[in-house]
């Protein structure tokens, strides 16, 4: 979407709705009129990019394949330049392979008066709007706008971002670092190493897909040709499999069931992991799942899970069949084959009620659930020893009854087996710290 000059009637009805709320008017820098070929801004590269490989040989577009418009793509001193065709719907470079979970790397730079996006997981088919390219675009425009938010591209769905609110985190002109990291179901991007979107991706989206580069149609009012130039593109694979870690922040929440400033800008944690063997719900249909946030004080962690559940069931005969969370601690991190002192197992359903796995303490446990418009929430805290810098194995599970009076699907945070009760083996990582 570009404000003055680029409209973009897909979002338009959007953009009117959000308008009153844009109250930053930001500062127009001196523009190139067009990209022009650069030296990388190494400092925005790791040091280690252990693992990662290029997509783009910066020689020729080997490994790529155009879609959809006439939009030209070239290489150009070791960069792929897109420039505009006029009468072009939005046209698309594409990665000749599908990518499902991944660490996604690049520089950008674009013309102010042109919107592009990097199309993830992203499909064409014959049978969907002859082609279409569609899927999640990760956004690229000048500021201020909403580069680095996530647009649902060609479906009509329009925005994937809750609230893709404008902001001047992209250099104008210059050339821009943008991470996208896509780990089940969940997608978080980085512009210039500034964090801006950590969303959770409805599962109507495609989970696998292409890598597209956007040159975007012109509307009637643009002359054109505009310009966008992408480098050094490089991705690393997730296989689904690496142990996850997370950050508990030193505060002491009220244990009430509700969301207080404390816990505003504590790292969340996704329950994105599929116990297969327990799943049960069928295509289509979305399994309950958790964003947690961690936190402790001496001698207690805390954990705040929003649960998205569309019916709430807690009929079924055992506690783990019943719609509810549950939390693992090994509190040693021997990521041992079974139980030992330091480790635990307490579940909270969502009616409220408490129970603790076999070997655990249930008075070391206490939780407070309230329900919410997408499900409910737990909020729990857990006597352990704790310390800055200490670093513990933790788990979390979402246990969902859809109606049946047992339990049809189960999602993990890191172990996608059904062990977590009795082994610590697969647990994530925890570590506390004081900010
Ligand atoms: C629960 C355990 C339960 C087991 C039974 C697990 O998901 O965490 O508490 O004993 O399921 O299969």
């Amino acid at each position: 979407m570009k404000k003055n000059l680029n409209i973009n009637f897909g979002k338009i009805c959007f953009f009117c709705f959000l308008a009153p709320a844009m109250f930053f008017v930001g500062t127009i820098f001196a523009q190139e009129s067009s990209p022009t070929v650069a030296t990388p801004d190494m400092s925005l590269i790791d040091d280690v990019e252990k693992g990662f490989v290029s997509l783009f040989n910066g020689k020729n577009l080997e490994g790529w394949e155009q879609k959809n418009g006439t939009a030209t793509y070239e290489v150009v001193d070791g960069t792929i330049l897109g420039t505009t065709a006029e009468g072009s719907p939005n046209s698309f470079l594409c990665s000749i392979k599908d990518y499902e979970n991944f660490d996604l790397r690049f520089e950008v730079k674009v013309d102010d008066e042109l919107n592009s996006g990097v199309q993830i997981r992203s499909v064409s088919k014959p049978g969907y709007k002859e082609g279409r390219v569609h899927g999640p675009q990760v956004e690229i425009e000048s500021g201020p706008g909403s580069s680095g938010f996530i647009y649902s591209e060609g479906t009509g769905r329009k925005w994937i971002s809750a609230d893709p609110a404008e902001h001047e985190v992209f250099k104008n002109g210059k050339w821009n670092h943008y991470r996208v990291l896509a780990d089940g179901n969940r997608v978080q991007t980085w512009v210039n190493g500034k964090p801006i979107e950590d969303a959770e991706i409805p599962a109507v989206e495609s989970a696998k897909g292409f890598i597209g580069l956007q040159v975007h149609g012109l509307n009637k009012k643009q002359k054109g040709p505009f310009k966008v130039q992408w480098q050094n593109i490089r991705i690393k694979e997730l296989d689904g499999k690496e142990t996850r870690s997370i950050t508990a922040i030193k505060g002491t929440p009220t244990v009430d069931g509700k969301i207080e400033d404390a816990w505003k800008g504590v790292p969340r944690l996704v329950t994105s992991r599929s116990v297969d063997e327990l799943n049960e719900l069928g295509e289509g249909k979305a399994p309950a799942t958790a964003w947690v946030r961690c936190m402790w004080d001496d001698g207690h962690l805390y954990c705040l899970a929003e649960v998205k559940d569309s019916k709430i069931s807690v009929s079924g005969g055992d506690e783990w069949d019943r719609d509810g969370v549950e939390f693992f601690i090994d509190g040693g991190m021997e990521r041992s084959d079974s139980y030992d002192a330091n480790d635990a197992q307490y579940r909270t359903e969502a009616e409220g009620n408490n129970s603790a796995g076999s070997s655990s303490e249930l008075s070391n446990y206490k939780s407070v659930v309230t329900k919410t418009e997408t499900g409910y929430l737990v909020e729990a805290c857990i006597k352990l020893d704790t310390a800055d810098g200490k670093k513990i194995g933790f788990d979390v599970q979402v246990n969902n009854d859809p109606g049946e009076g047992r339990r049809m699907s189960v999602m993990k945070w890191n172990d996608p087996t059904n062990d977590s009760y009795m082994s610590s083996a697969g647990f994530g990582t925890l570590e506390m710290i004081e900010k």
